[in-house]
């Protein structure tokens, strides 16, 4: 199927170029530019490996590719990664940012032979500018209508063959004929605690901040499966080590330096345990509605649904019935113990 765009918007693109290296030495941020730099997620790491090697050894693009999961587990820095594999150029831009079919257009026109254009939440494109995407993918042409009125006419433009990463959180929010003009689909999954401890030491070195094995584990346990929060919280113990006039992260001031942030020994947040407490000692563990967990922990419903319960829900603290939020019968004593004493909710 064919679709005609208007060209007069092709002038109009918000195509941000993403200068990696810039930022890199700007915000003194690790950013891995390699498959052996990337830790973790092995199965997935060994798969585009060999797509991509063998994409560049044919001198072919590679497939489009479709990267499900949580923000923050390294899906923008994988398709960087795959770029220099095949030494192309990347694109990146997202869903929401691709407002009109014309600000695709200009960004497809503007790709090189084996090029990656990646677009992060995919699931946000509008229809109009979906619908473009098909053929692009399909055949690599784009129709587009010059002039107005009953001198408009439509012709089709091709367009170098490129491959398109799409990037998403949610697996149910991707239409069916989106999903079936990729030819891979991956998920990632969160990192264990001893991924995510790598990872520490990782961005520790690069940031030549000294830290324990222990230190490292204990950082890890608090990142909540998550790079991209493991990177924040070392940069905060940095910062907190830097203060206290020492040069060493010894195991006791990463200690304070997490409580300092408001993250307990299990790694939980001041919210996550605000919502815990408030279930426990309002419903005697539950179920209770997200609205009621909103408005006596003051979070919003959103917030709580996508930051805070998905952890919850994985380290067992939480599950979701079909009449709300409850705590799990085994693990009620324990949560009941760990609140009891302490002080009631404000709000309450
Ligand atoms: P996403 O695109 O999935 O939201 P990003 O690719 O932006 O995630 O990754 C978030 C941060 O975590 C980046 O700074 C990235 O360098 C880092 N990161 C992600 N995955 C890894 C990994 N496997 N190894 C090392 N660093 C990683």
């Amino acid at each position: 199927m064919h679709h005609t765009i208007e060209i007069k918007y092709m002038d109009e693109h918000k195509l941000e170029l993403f200068t990696r290296e810039t930022a890199e030495e700007a915000n003194l941020n690790f950013l891995p530019k390699q498959f052996e730099d990337y830790l973790g997620q092995r199965a997935l790491k060994e798969k585009l490996n060999v797509y991509t090697q063998a994409a560049r050894m044919r001198n072919e693009p590679l497939d489009h590719l479709l990267l499900f999961g949580p923000p923050g587990l390294g899906k923008t820095t994988l398709s960087h990664i795959m770029a220099q594999v095949l030494q192309v150029n990347i694109k990146t831009c997202s869903g929401p940012m691709l407002e009109r079919t014309g600000d695709l257009v200009a960004i497809l026109s503007s790709l090189e032979s084996r090029d990656i254009l990646f677009i992060d939440e995919i699931h946000r494109l509008p229809i109009q500018v979906e619908e473009v995407l098909y053929s692009a993918m399909e055949q690599f042409t784009i129709d587009v209508i010059i002039g107005q009125g009953a001198g408009a006419k439509s012709i089709t433009i091709p367009v170098n063959p490129f491959t398109l990463i799409g990037a998403t959180t949610k697996t149910g929010s991707i239409s069916a004929p989106l999903r079936s003009r990729f030819g891979i689909i991956e998920r990632l999954d969160y990192y264990t605690d001893e991924e995510l401890a790598a990872i520490v030491q990782q961005n520790a070195q690069f940031l030549k901040l000294s830290l324990s094995d222990y230190a490292a584990l204990l950082i890890a346990k608090c990142s909540r499966g998550t790079p991209r929060i493991a990177k924040k919280i070392v940069r905060r113990v940095r910062d907190f080590v830097q203060v206290h006039n020492q040069n060493i992260a010894n195991d006791k001031l990463v200690q304070d330096a997490l409580s300092f942030m408001g993250i307990d020994q299990e790694g939980l947040s001041y919210i996550d345990n605000q919502l815990l407490r408030a279930i426990v000692e309002h419903f005697n563990g539950g179920p209770v509605g997200l609205e009621t967990l909103a408005a006596l922990t003051g979070e919003d419903k959103e917030t709580i649904e996508q930051v805070h319960e998905p952890f919850l829900i994985r380290k067992g603290y939480l599950e979701k019935t079909a009449r709300g939020r409850q705590i799990p019968y085994k693990i009620l004593p324990y949560l009941k113990s760990k609140f009891c004493g302490q002080q009631m909710l404000s709000s309450s």
